[in-house]
């Protein structure tokens, strides 16, 4: 709370820049345009460079340390996906520059949508949305004016269990339909007889996330697409996190029609605050014409072995329109096409495989220690309840600021909603097999204090730059910038949640 700010550390006639010498005539500045009521921080460059510095490091980050926050994927992005979306060629490329200018910027984005539409089996992707949330958008949008189309105005219903990702009930609502939940059975999965129930032709749709957000494969998955076709609905697969299923499982060959991915995700780009990211979407065979566009299509084939065809920015043929400027945020596809060129079939293979033995791997040596709520084979990652019998006052949070004591960032709290309690934790494929141990050390002594020493929980934590945040405070009251006119009050807001 006291930390210095950039004005503290001025004086008077401080500089951090030279100017050159001028090499034009001088003259006065109007003084009736300048504002003289403007404090500029006099500092030099050192100590704006230490002040900086130190500031930054006051993050916390993937490339500082274990971060097992759950749903959120934060995996290690390698730093090689950075110098390829910074090559000239991609990083200065104007998005008007004409087609035949810009060949080789969507080869790869066509590329990449083969790649992803591989991955997941379906049969045409987009990479237009910004962000996962857009890309759910974009779907049931797809499935509205599918349904549209056909003259079917009745179908105003998704069906959502309750076990999904907060954003798909508010992606129904946006799109003008409305939210059905489900409840979910003893095992997690989607209770099968409310589903059977709720299907009728005012069914648009059902929207389920897999693994769900309790980090579970459904286990009854071709029963419950089949009881929604029957009826005429479409399924909606939320896909934001495919670490699990690469390799293992086809979305689109189960019978989704439509899927988003995040590829700040899976495909290793950065998260970014809810952008500027690619929330891309994959369709079927009913589908695919309404996707959002531009697409990178292959406007003309070659005509022999040797020659590349020619690819343009196209809108599919039905196409939902356009959810954002031009084709998307373009260095996203570069990072991610890099990331899968660089692993590879088996490589993305392994990276699934290793995501769910590393979740399984906690799971296991956790499960004495605390309770988990579905004890079965959990996929990319899985949820325990941070509170324990007989210690009424402690709670998932303070678990979770007790962690940052032991230098980890906690994991996603209090998501999912359905359970008491929830700490959700996901390691990802990047992790060696040291740090989860670590982490699963950090997380027995902390019960072992919960049980001891109660008190060492409830006011962690205790070696970070400030202690426990008044969290509705600090977003209630944001202060978003600083200065002497300003009271100091701490701007952090606590770690997010289920993002
Ligand atoms: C993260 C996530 C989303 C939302 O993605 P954004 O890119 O943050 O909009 C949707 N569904 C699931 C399951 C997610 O994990």
């Amino acid at each position: 709370m006291t930390e210095p700010t950039i004005y503290d550390i001025s004086a008077p006639g401080r500089r951090g820049v030279l100017l050159p010498d001028v090499d034009v005539p001088e003259t006065s500045l109007p003084t009736e345009l300048l504002r003289t009521e403007l404090n500029l921080p006099e500092v030099g460059e050192l100590q704006v460079i230490r002040h900086f510095v130190n500031l930054s490091k006051k993050n916390y980050s993937i490339d500082s340390g274990f971060y097992p926050l759950g749903s959120c994927t934060m995996k290690y992005n390698p730093k090689i996906n950075e110098d390829m979306a910074r090559l000239p060629g991609f990083a200065q490329l104007h998005p008007l520059t004409d087609e035949e200018g810009s060949q080789g910027a969507l080869a790869l984005m066509y590329q990449l949508q083969e790649w992803l539409a591989e991955i997941s089996g379906f049969k045409a992707v987009s990479l237009a949305p910004a962000a996962g949330a857009q890309g759910e958008l974009a779907g049931i949008l797809m499935i509205r004016k599918y349904h549209l189309d056909r003259g079917d105005r009745k179908r105003t219903k998704i069906l959502v269990p309750n076990s999904a990702h907060g954003t798909n009930p508010a992606t129904v609502s946006m799109a003008g339909l409305q939210a059905v939940e489900l409840p979910s059975d003893e095992n997690g999965d989607v209770d099968l007889k409310a589903l059977q129930a709720a299907c009728d032709d005012t069914v648009a749709g059902m929207m389920i996330t897999v693994p769900s957000t309790l980090g579970l494969f459904e286990s009854q998955i071709l029963d419950v697409i089949q009881a929604v076709h029957d009826c005429g609905g479409l399924m909606y697969m939320d896909g934001a996190n495919m670490n699990a299923l690469m390799g293992v499982v086809k979305p689109g060959e189960l019978g989704f029609d439509v899927m988003h991915y995040n590829l700040h995700k899976t495909f290793s780009t950065p998260h970014g605050g809810g952008g500027p990211g690619c929330g891309a979407v994959g369709a079927g065979e009913k589908l695919k014409d309404y996707l959002p566009g531009p697409t990178s299509q292959i406007v003309e084939a070659p005509t022999d072995d040797e020659e590349a065809p020619l690819y343009g920015l196209r809108a599919p043929e039905k196409t939902i329109g356009q959810l954002k400027a031009f084709q998307g945020n373009f260095g996203m596809h570069v990072r991610a096409y890099t990331y899968i060129r660089i692993h590879g079939d088996q490589g993305i293979k392994d990276i699934s495989r290793h995501a769910v033995l590393n979740a399984n791997y906690i799971r296991a040596r956790l499960k004495d220690t605390y309770k988990i709520p579905y004890p079965r084979i959990c996929a990319h990652e899985f949820v325990l309840e941070g509170h324990f019998e007989g210690i009424d006052d402690i709670h998932a949070l303070d678990i979770s600021k007790r962690l940052m004591d032991y230098g980890i960032h906690p994991p996603t709290n209090y998501f999912p909603l359905i359970v008491p309690e929830a700490l959700l934790i996901e390691p990802t494929e990047t992790e060696a097999k040291a740090t989860l141990d670590e982490f699963i050390d950090a997380m027995k002594k902390i019960a072992q204090e919960a049980h001891e020493n109660p008190e060492l929980l409830k006011t962690a934590p205790h070696v970070t730059p400030v202690s426990r945040l008044d969290e509705v405070r600090a977003a209630k009251q944001l202060v978003l910038c600083c200065g002497p006119a300003l009271p100091s009050l701490s701007v952090t807001a606590g770690e997010r949640s289920g993002d």
